[in-house]
């Protein structure tokens, strides 16, 4: 069988991400052995999914809930951990295909740690790449991992780049839908309700990278992600916006053809790809009609409606530990405007306060390793908190 000896982990497997991963693992059970699953708090779901799934150990993030894990755990043989340090042992357990796909930069030492161990890693977790994505390429690297990347732009990059030769690369371009407000004015934006923040139109996704989309600081987080990822110069990232996400990303070569990956707006596609690489298994997503669409357009991104974009190329610019304090920041914002405590307009002005505090002290040099990385992100974080309550009153 093609893939009798895929021992697969999954962390994050409660969420959005993870649920793709285990629909995909479920479709084909004799393929695939689960080693560790891991979540957030919800105890319950975890422990549901590492009795069905046959897990050998699941991990919750909440240490105050290592009891009830265990009780739910009972008689079902799946061993159960609590903590950061049991989400590092996940981690690390015998898995030759991890799925990292916890949300933002909390998911960073797991990650590392499964890309340590020199296996593949299917990466979601795209704040970990901007957080320390020196620091993780490089420990990827030293330990010969394979990194497959899971975001939908970068997969199709990644599948795309197979067409030509390194050398003969000119850009590549990573489509965006534009998100809920691609349309609205400056004013609309400013005052945008959770509610309608929440509603992306072709994506069904978590929290943190829906707001992410609202704001386009989740095409900010992916040109810093495909410039680890691929290693590339800052100018040879483009944007396009394309509403309808059915091309995900292209590449140009210097003879300019551009090639372009394809699929139905479905996480399942690129979660597939990295699932069954360097082959391909059976996906699941609706297939790809493009009679029945029609159309398909595009547009230009507006860096003044988004200032993500903007503030994106100033955090590549300023470099060292600018991207860092950006995704730091961002996450403070999106957590403080899902809380109401300030107007979506503020998730930028936040994000570029923090930046102009901390980059006017010297920006610090590129974090080495994680522990620099958490430690820059740990200072950005209370540099965002005290600035909230300046940006929470300043209407703009
Ligand atoms: P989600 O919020 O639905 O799920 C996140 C998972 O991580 C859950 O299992 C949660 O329990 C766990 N988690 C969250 N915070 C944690 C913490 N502090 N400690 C331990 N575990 C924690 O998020 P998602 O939409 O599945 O996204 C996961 C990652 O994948 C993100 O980095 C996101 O940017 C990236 N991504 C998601 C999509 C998508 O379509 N959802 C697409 C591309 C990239
Ligand atoms: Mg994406």
């Amino acid at each position: 069988m093609l893939h009798a000896d895929r021992v697969v982990t999954i962390l994050g497997a409660t969420g959005s991400i993870g649920q793709s991963t285990v629909d995909l693992v479920r479709r084909a059970p004799d393929r695939y052995r689960v080693e560790a699953l891991t979540a957030h708090s919800n105890v319950t779901g975890l422990a549901k999914l590492a009795r069905e799934l046959g897990a050998r150990f699941a991990a919750i993030a909440d240490e105050a809930k290592y009891g009830e894990l265990k009780a739910a755990l009972a008689g079902s043989g799946v061993e159960a951990g609590a903590g950061e340090s049991a989400l590092v042992e996940a981690a690390l357990r015998p898995a030759n295909w991890v799925m990292a796909a916890m949300s933002g930069a909390a998911g960073l030492k797991p990650a590392m740690a499964a890309a340590g161990r020199g296996e593949t890693v299917a990466l979601a977790n795209k704040e970990c790449l901007v957080c320390a994505g020196e620091a993780f390429m490089r420990h990827a690297a030293a330990s010969k991992a394979t990194v497959l990347p899971v975001d939908s732009e970068h997969n199709a990059i990644f599948q795309a780049l197979g067409a030509g030769r390194r050398e003969d690369l000119v850009r590549i371009i990573l489509t965006a839908s534009g998100g809920p407000f691609r349309a609205a004015t400056r004013e609309q934006i400013e005052n945008a309700t959770v509610e309608q923040a929440l509603k992306h139109p072709n994506w069904s996704m978590g929290r943190k990278i829906t707001i992410d989309s609202a704001t386009m600081f989740n095409k900010a987080l992916e040109i810093i992600e495909a410039f680890h990822l691929f290693e590339l110069e800052v100018g040879q990232i483009d944007v396009l916006v394309h509403p309808q996400s059915i091309i995900h990303g292209l590449v140009e070569f210097s003879d300019r053809s551009v090639v372009a990956q394809m699929g139905a707006p479905d996480m399942r596609t690129p979660i597939a790809h990295c699932l069954g690489w360097p082959h391909r298994i059976e996906g699941p997503a609706q297939r790809l009609d493009l009679a029945a669409l029609g159309q398909l357009t595009f547009e230009a991104p507006d860096p003044v409606r988004f200032p993500a974009l903007r503030l994106v190329q100033e955090a590549l610019r300023a470099g060292g530990a600018a991207p860092t304090v950006l995704n730091a920041a961002n996450e403070v914002a999106v957590a403080s405007f899902l809380d109401r405590k300030i107007p979506f307009g503020g998730i930028a002005r936040l994000v570029e306060a923090t930046l102009e505090t901390l980059v006017a002290k010297g920006t610090a040099k590129a974090p080495q390793s994680a522990d620099e990385a958490l430690a820059v992100d740990h200072t950005a974080r209370n540099t965002a908190a005290g600035l909230l309550p300046q940006i929470a009153l300043k209407a703009s």
